[in-house]
């Protein structure tokens, strides 16, 4: 009999922007299924199943966007695809639009997201891992069920775990709560009502957060608490073999409870009932490379898509999130104080690094604090961001610095291994015996960085047990997790750290936290650098005094070393004012026409020399106008040079998301037409300026 043709249209991570059409496959699924169609039988193809096709070359999986009866191509062109991946529900057609606004908002082909969006081992052509992690689910072992007890909540915190658990439809809600002021029992309790109220099997739970490795306290708070419920945690430093199976518990709707980073927002979850997203100022909700996508503005999207609330929690929420609160479009829940009885917010002094002067970073009045600290045998928690043992190395003979070579940046001394090593590109060099220009022998490390201000520490309390936690003493995989431990285990007396320690760390003993070196972001040309600067250190102040105050004890206490006292930023930090200092810096961004008030995009072109990319730039300015649309000039990029690659940016603004979006979509059409040697990507809500 001769059946009318039935034609794929499969989206494959390509660059191109199509779809591409196949027939369908001679017996569908018989090559690999062993469930569900009879050998050799025909199975309909449906929408987001995997498919196995041929593709110039090479043999690689699809996602079926459209099952059709008509193609453009002329019919000897088709190929036929070659296998249909039966064995799994097809992804749902509410998952397939997520990938497709992703797609159309970030301006990229769909294949680009949706495809890159599943575990590698998911779309592998064999299937044997598909078949192993179904296998480990099935026997995945029962957990004690006994519950770990909850704390009675205080009046505020109940009222958030109602609001959430009684919210109907879309709903998102900031759940603006200081430092300390137990969120993660608001997420806790509201999450159990939900899954409650949901029946046993009917509901699923995404619980986004910034960095999994720096916040394994969640994930063990949420294992004791739902003891009787598959958890399923989805981020990059999974092993392939785990993602798959965590990936496929939540797709079939096994796991109620997903707990992931940014790329855990575009997980196949068929049953979810409420987006949880913790510390959703975190600037790790943004993906840089490749899709640069806002998971935190994707969850969003997606809550609204599915008619389900949303909560988006933060002691110093984005300033995108505070204006949407303010204009009542989200709902704010507040915990103003913190949650354990007699804990209080630590008291903010500043130090006048003008009176006090520092040697290798430390004050006299931060020497004294830690002195007493150490005493009662309290910890104590230093914070400077910026790793390394010196920014630069220099010679004051004839003013050479330690350039890098290959980038417009310093190369960073680490004293430790001895080493120079640029930041922006790996490359690493001895540390030179003599100036490399005049011969020099007295060559000085300048500024510093938290491996030099360890060696102080050492030398100023040689009693203390002092850690280091940044990116080089953490290299190994799980070894930041075990620094965290011995803190806590309180085997720590100072914590010397960068931006690392200042997130979400509940830690029990920790009285001091002093602040080193803030004020440089205070004159930042990123427009963004204050609102992240007040967000860091309301973080990292928050550190102190979480437990309740010692009988006899001192109040817990912030030192911020500055010397800018007057500015209105620390005097906000000094009062614990988040909100008129978020006030102060959203009239700002009125004013001034910057985001949330304005809406960007950045073009950025990379090439061996800095005139190839502005003059791409350039024409790319010129290839299309729009009345709404603002273009600047293409500058280059403030950091230019990286790798022997140089780089430029265009800016591109509009007051009209809309109209942004419209033409962009025109724009990326002619941009993908030049004829160029330039490597060029667009961004979309670009959050480095
Ligand atoms: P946040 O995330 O808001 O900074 P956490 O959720 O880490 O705060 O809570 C801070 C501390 O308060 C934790 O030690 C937590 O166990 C405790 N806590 C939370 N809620 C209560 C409560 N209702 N009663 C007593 N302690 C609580
Ligand atoms: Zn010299
Ligand atoms: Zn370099």
């Amino acid at each position: 009999m001769n059946r009318p043709q039935t034609l794929l249209k499969v989206a494959l991570d390509t660059p191109l922007d199509t779809l591409f059409d196949y027939r369908q496959p001679e017996s569908a699924g018989a090559a690999e299924s062993n469930a569900g169609s009879e050998a050799g039988g025909r199975v309909d193809p449906q929408l987001g199943q995997l498919v196995q096709v041929s593709f110039g070359r090479r043999e690689t999986m699809g996602l079926i966007i459209e099952v059709a009866d008509h193609s453009d191509l002329p019919g000897e062109k088709l190929k036929q695809a070659l296998a249909i991946r039966s064995q799994l529900p097809p992804l749902s057609s509410e998952w397939l639009d997520l990938c497709r606004f992703a797609a159309d908002y970030y301006q990229r082909p769909l294949g680009e997201v949706a495809i890159p969006a599943l575990p590698k081992n998911l779309r592998a052509l064999k299937t044997t891992s598909i078949d192993r992690a179904l296998k480990k689910l099935e026997k995945a072992a029962a957990h004690d069920p006994t519950p770990a007890a909850c704390p009675a909540l205080n009046a505020a915190q109940r009222q958030a775990v109602d609001a959430i658990a009684m919210a109907s439809g879309y709903q998102p809600m900031l759940l603006y709560g200081v430092t300390g002021s137990g969120k993660t029992e608001v997420y806790l309790q509201a999450i159990a009502r939900v899954l409650g109220q949901a029946g046993e099997a009917a509901a699923q739970v995404l619980i986004l957060v910034p960095e999994i490795n720096l916040t394994p306290q969640l994930e063990e708070s949420v294992r004791q608490r739902f003891p009787g419920v598959e958890v399923a945690t989805l981020h990059s430093g999974l092993a392939e073999g785990e993602r798959l199976r965590n990936w496929l518990s939540a797709h079939l709707g096994r796991a109620r409870i997903v707990l992931g980073t940014r790329l855990a927002v575009l997980a196949s979850l068929p049953k979810l009932k409420l987006i949880v997203i913790d510390e959703e100022h975190d600037p790790s909700y943004k993906q840089q490379e490749g899709l640069r996508y806002s998971a935190r503005d994707l969850a969003v999207w997606r809550a609204r898509q599915l008619n389900i609330p949303i909560v988006l929690g933060s002691a110093t929420p984005s300033l995108e999130t505070w204006q949407h609160a303010q204009s009542g479009r989200y709902r704010q829940l507040e915990l103003r104080a913190r949650a354990v009885p007699d804990a209080v917010l630590p008291q903010v002094r500043l130090v006048d690094v003008q009176r006090d002067k520092p040697v290798e970073g430390l004050t006299s009045t931060l020497l004294t604090a830690l002195r007493k600290r150490l005493e009662k045998g309290e910890q104590a928690l230093l914070f400077l961001n910026r790793r390394g043992y010196a920014p630069v190395v220099s010679c004051d003979a004839c003013g050479w610095v330690s350039n890098c070579p290959r980038c417009t940046a310093f190369m960073v001394l680490h004293k430790l291994d001895r080493r120079l090593r640029c930041h922006h590109c790996g490359l690493e060099q001895a540390i030179p015996k003599a100036c490399p220009t005049c011969g020099n022998i007295d060559v000085h490390p300048f500024g510093r960085g938290t491996q030099r201000v360890e060696e102080a520490l050492q030398q100023h309390f040689p009693q203390a047990r002092v850690l280091r936690i940044d990116a080089d003493s953490t290299r190994r995989k799980g070894s930041a997790q075990e620094a965290f431990e011995t803190v806590h285990r309180g085997e720590v007396d100072i914590l010397i750290g960068t931006q690392m320690v200042a997130k979400g760390h509940d830690f029990q003993n920790l009285t001091l936290v002093g602040i080193l070196n803030p004020d440089t972001a205070l004159f930042s040309h990123d427009y963004r650098a204050g609102e992240r600067l007040f967000a860091q250190l309301m973080q990292v102040a928050g550190r102190a005094g979480r437990a309740a105050q010692k009988e006899g004890g001192n109040r817990s206490e912030v030192l911020i070393q500055t010397g800018y006292p007057q500015h209105p930023l620390y005097a906000a930090l000094t009062a614990h004012d988040y909100d008129s200092y978020a006030q102060v810096l959203l009239s700002e961004r009125r004013q001034a026409a910057l985001p949330p008030f304005l809406y960007q995009a950045m073009l950025r072109a990379e090439a061996a020399h800095l005139d190839a990319a502005l003059e791409f730039l350039e024409q790319a300015r010129n290839c299309l106008e729009h009345p709404a649309i603002v273009m600047n000039d293409p500058i280059p990029m403030t950091v230019t040079r990286v790798a022997n690659v140089d780089r430029a940016q265009l800016l591109v603004e509009s007051e009209s998301r809309p109209a942004l979006q419209a033409f962009l979509k025109l724009w990326m059409a002619e941009l993908r037409g030049l004829k160029t040697r330039v490597r060029w990507s667009l961004e979309v809500d670009p959050v480095d300026i």
